[in-house]
């Protein structure tokens, strides 16, 4: 038999309806599975007793959209709008990452979202400036030991001298990343079962600027290389040309349950209704698409419809790698924003904690197609799982568990982290790293990217930001007359 832990005398926040919020349970992990919850457990062997009291175990958080490489960028984009991203993470840091920076963008970064209670990831990876990079990266989350599935992404950096971009390569063999990702699919991915700790996926052309026979190409070649996920960015706010994309794909016979949609702020409501009957996944990003002029996050409308609507991080030059933050970003948004539909002061609270926390957990899971393996603590699931201790002075007491974890507790009030059944995360600490040294390493990493960012030439740059204005401007007809 291998590892046996049991957790003693928690508070379990199982978020599965049938067991619900149980005081006093206990929680028994057999080879990485959840084998029993209740109270007062018996085990016939000797397993790794976890004292539960004073703590809340709930299941991990599920990250549905991140791009884990951006790490050497944290708080860069913090007074960002989405042009002002677009413009100097995608062309010139993007560009300015060497192989070994994405490993450790992409190792860096899955230690943080563990640190932070996230057990699974859609690390969409934009970042693949040579096949090199896309082992690079896959190498990061390998290393991390977080349930992730890894999504190759077909963007294109662009090249400038002293770019980490191979020019020959990018002129010769522009679409050469969609012939790598069969490499890879081989290389990594044979296998191919949903338990997997790490699975492949596959992230588009940007959906709403490509021809739909392109999406349709892409979609076709990512089923038939065995993608779990196909991702993409789609209709956000302002920049939506109104193209209706996802329309689109729904009479092609196109949407299915791989597919996860991230944003996707103004999606019609029949666009709704086709995602929902075909059960593919949404991800809401409240923070970015909060600040960078998205529109309101889609997550409450789209579920109130029977889509399975969920929480990304997305990226962390501008947010943290926290999901307890995008929960309480979005619920209170949400909240103002149907207080103020009302003509009178409201009588009852429209959303509750307890609505964020599925979002955040079991949403996740079914917007990935894992709904039977991870995502709330039942008997049978991997056991993918935070014990949080109420012991820090914003944590006592705790008189609603739900509500402590959605609207007080953070990253650090987590003391356990399991991924598997493997413990992760310990004391507070994570357990597989040497992080004083490693710090050390992104540091430098974070001066050379920084060195060679700045030999992008600027009037490249000017003339990037040009060319987004009027093409911001013919978007905004296209909308104005799609919509007329
Ligand atoms: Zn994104």
């Amino acid at each position: 038999m291998g590892s046996v832990h049991l957790i003693k005398n928690a508070t379990v926040v199982s978020v599965d309806k049938s067991i619900g919020t149980v005081p006093n349970c206990d929680v028994l992990i057999e080879d990485g599975v959840i084998k029993a919850v209740g109270p007062n457990l018996k085990y016939s062997s000797s397993p790794n007793i976890i004292d539960g009291t004073n703590a809340i175990v709930s299941p991990g958080f599920i990250d549905t959209h991140r791009h884990t490489w951006q790490t050497q960028l944290r708080s860069i984009g913090s007074d960002y709008v989405l042009s002002d991203y677009i413009l100097n993470l995608r062309q010139i840091y993007g560009a300015s990452y060497s192989v070994h920076d994405a490993y450790l963008g992409n190792l860096c970064g899955a230690l943080d979202s563990i640190d932070n209670g996230i057990t699974y990831l859609i690390d969409h990876c934009h970042v693949i400036n040579s096949p090199e990079h896309a082992d690079a990266v896959i190498k990061g989350l390998q290393e991390a030991k977080i349930r992730a599935t890894f999504c190759y992404a077909m963007y294109a950096n662009p090249h400038w001298e002293g770019s980490c971009i191979d020019k020959q390569r990018e002129q010769q063999t522009p679409d050469w990343r969609l012939q790598d990702t069969v490499r890879i699919a081989k290389k990594y991915f044979q296998s191919g079962k949903d338990d997997d700790l790490i699975r492949m996926g596959f992230a588009l052309s940007e959906p709403d600027l490509t021809p739909v026979d392109r999406l349709v190409q892409e979609i076709d070649h990512a089923r038939h290389i065995g993608c779990k996920v196909i991702t993409g960015h789609f209709n956000f706010g302002k920049w939506d040309p109104g193209n209706c994309i996802v329309r689109q794909l729904g009479q092609r016979g196109l949407l299915e349950r791989d597919i996860l949609l991230s944003h996707g702020n103004t999606l019609r409501d029949d666009e709704l209704e086709i995602v929902a009957k075909h059960g593919c996944g949404i991800s809401s990003t409240p923070d970015t698409e909060l600040q960078m002029g998205m529109s309101h996050p889609v997550a409450f409308k789209a579920k109130d419809r029977g889509c399975s609507a969920s929480l990304g991080v997305d990226v962390c030059c501008s947010a943290p790698a926290d999901i307890f933050a995008q929960m309480r970003l979005l619920l209170q948004a949400q909240r103002h924003l149907e207080h103020e539909a009302q003509d009178k002061a409201p009588l009852e609270m429209s959303r509750s904690c307890q609505e964020i926390l599925e979002i955040a957990t079991i949403g996740g899971a079914k917007a990935v197609g894992l709904e039977n393996l991870i995502g709330s603590i039942t008997p049978g699931k991997r056991a993918d799982l935070l014990i949080t201790r109420c012991d820090a002075p914003r944590l006592v007491p705790a008189h609603d568990p739900v509500g402590t974890l959605v609207l007080y507790a953070n990253g650090s009030d987590i003391d356990t982290v399991m991924i598997n059944g493997e413990i992760v995360k310990s004391g507070g600490k994570l357990t597989n790293v040497d992080w004083p040294k490693l710090r050390e390493e992104l540091r430098t990493s974070v001066t050379n990217i920084m060195e060679r960012s700045k030999k992008v030439p600027m009037e490249e740059v000017a003339a990037t930001r040009d060319y987004m204005v009027k093409v911001l401007d013919v978007i905004n007809q296209r909308r104005k007359a799609n919509s007329a």
